[in-house]
């Protein structure tokens, strides 16, 4: 061992730095690294969308003996249970022997939908001998992105007589999938010269979805006549039945790993179910003397508006109604209780290495990610939590040992982003964002490190302990 110089000594006790987590965890903990992971793609291949997301942690939860809650139901401590909202959002909680006003509740804020492709209300054509369906996309995406790859169909269809029939097609080998097309290049100089939003804009964004003519000479749209009696046969859908219909085109690709050393994994919707299964897990696993709550809500990629999003009063509504099953003061549990918000970071990349500040963005593998504050311009919209609750947060992962690092979503005034940390803390809950660095954020496939991943469910068990 090389002798370290007085200066060397200082150096170390007096700065910050970051460690890569592969480099600083042992055999043992690199294994459990990767074997969490297998669990996490398993959940990513399950739902790609909110309401599958939503089955998939009821499943997860029942398997951990947790049970429905209705609002009123009576509570006792040391009860495990889950809420559903509507299919598509759901909370699970545990209820843990400190006394509520004093000690409120460990919530962990996280979100299911991820941006997409939906499918409008009247979207069925035929041209070219080709049937599509319109869409409307959700949330930020680089529309030309979502062309020329392999699309599944998922989602749900309300019936003229009430019924619901689940639609999830392309993701089975078996099955076909779906696709939007582009220009060739031979064919594309006024597309490529133009800006990026324009290369492929969204009425072009259009799903293919048939090609087979229907065998009556009398029929005018043969194509789409076929997709029709097959939707019929299948799912007893008349066009009209589109109109109560949510469905969405998503990549049809599963989450894999990446790289010969399988450090990363690649999968649709990273963002934000990379924080959102950490944070159910966290619950499932681990008994804790707090009363603690991870919600997985819908709607953020679109400003958590509607009866599924954290701008909701459902969510307030349920700490209430904890709070009264116990006899206690919902203000003074709100004001007791601790919030991490959970969502994605941006992570430095090096092929866009400009619009970060090294020193301030978050580094692949270096652990789950602290954001201050999120915002844009001027910090514009951002919750930004008090350096009193960051230093407690900060103690809380010095306990256990945490790998963590802490960012902002890139240089100042490169653009800005925000999550739904300034909903919790209105209610006067301390709230702080935490999530893990994604590469290629709200493209169809994103890439995050299974480091990272690990550490961010560290810090949830280390924030509920
Ligand atoms: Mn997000
Ligand atoms: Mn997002």
């Amino acid at each position: 061992m090389s002798k370290q110089s007085e200066g060397q000594k200082k150096e170390e006790a007096l700065s910050y730095r970051r460690r890569n987590y592969f480099e600083t965890a042992g055999a043992e903990e690199r294994e459990k690294m990767f074997e969490y992971a297998e669990g996490y793609k398993a959940f990513l291949d399950a739902g790609k969308t909110e309401r599958e997301a939503c089955d998939a942690a009821v499943r997860l939860a029942q398997e951990k003996g947790f049970k429905p809650y209705r609002m009123g139901d009576p509570l006792k401590k040391g009860d495990k249970r889950y809420f559903v909202n509507r299919g598509k959002s759901v909370v699970v909680f545990r209820v843990g022997t400190r006394d509520l006003e004093e000690d409120g509740i460990r919530l962990i804020a996280s979100h299911i939908d991820a941006p997409r492709v939906d499918i409008k209300q009247n979207p069925l054509y035929e041209d070219g001998n080709m049937c599509f369906l319109k869409t409307h996309y959700y949330g930020g995406i680089k529309k030309y992105q979502w062309t020329a790859i392999p699309l599944s169909l998922h989602g749900a269809v309300i019936l003229a007589d009430g019924r619901k029939v689940e639609i999830r097609v392309g993701d089975e080998p078996s099955d076909p999938v779906f696709y939007i097309n582009d220009l060739l290049p031979h064919l594309g100089r006024d597309q490529m010269s133009q800006t990026g939003d324009k290369i492929v804009e969204g009425e072009q964004l259009n799903v293919l979805v048939g090609g087979l003519p229907y065998a009556d000479e009398e029929v005018k749209d043969k194509v789409k006549l076929t997709v029709l009696s097959i939707l019929n046969e299948k799912y007893g859908m008349t066009e009209e039945d589109f109109i109560s219909a949510e469905l969405s085109a998503v990549p049809a690709f599963p989450a894999r790993d990446v790289g010969f050393d399988r450090a990363l994994i690649g999968a649709y919707g990273h963002d934000d179910r990379v924080c959102a299964y950490p944070a159910l897990t966290a619950v499932l696993d681990n008994e804790t003397e707090h009363t603690v709550l991870a919600a997985l809500v819908d709607k953020e990629e679109i400003g958590s508006e509607g009866t599924t999003g954290m701008k909701c009063q459902v969510y307030e509504d349920l700490i209430e109604e904890i709070s009264l099953a116990f006899g206690a003061s919902v203000r003074k549990v709100r004001a007791a209780s601790k919030c991490l918000s959970s969502d994605v970071t941006a992570c430095f990349d090096p092929n866009f290495a400009n619009v970060y500040d090294k020193r301030n963005a978050a580094m692949l593998s270096c652990g789950t990610c602290m954001n201050k504050f999120t915002g844009a311009r001027g910090k514009s919209g951002s919750n930004d939590a008090s350096a009193e609750f960051v230093g407690e947060v900060r103690r809380m992962f010095a306990q256990e040992g945490v790998v963590w690092q802490t960012a902002e979503l890139g240089k100042v005034d490169a653009g800005g982003g925000g999550t739904v940390a300034m909903f919790i803390s209105k209610l006067n809950i301390d709230t702080v964002d935490l999530g893990v660095p994604v590469i290629s954020m709200h493209a169809p496939y994103e890439l995050i490190s299974k480091a990272d991943l690990y550490s961010t469910y560290l810090a949830f068990r280390a924030f509920m302990k």
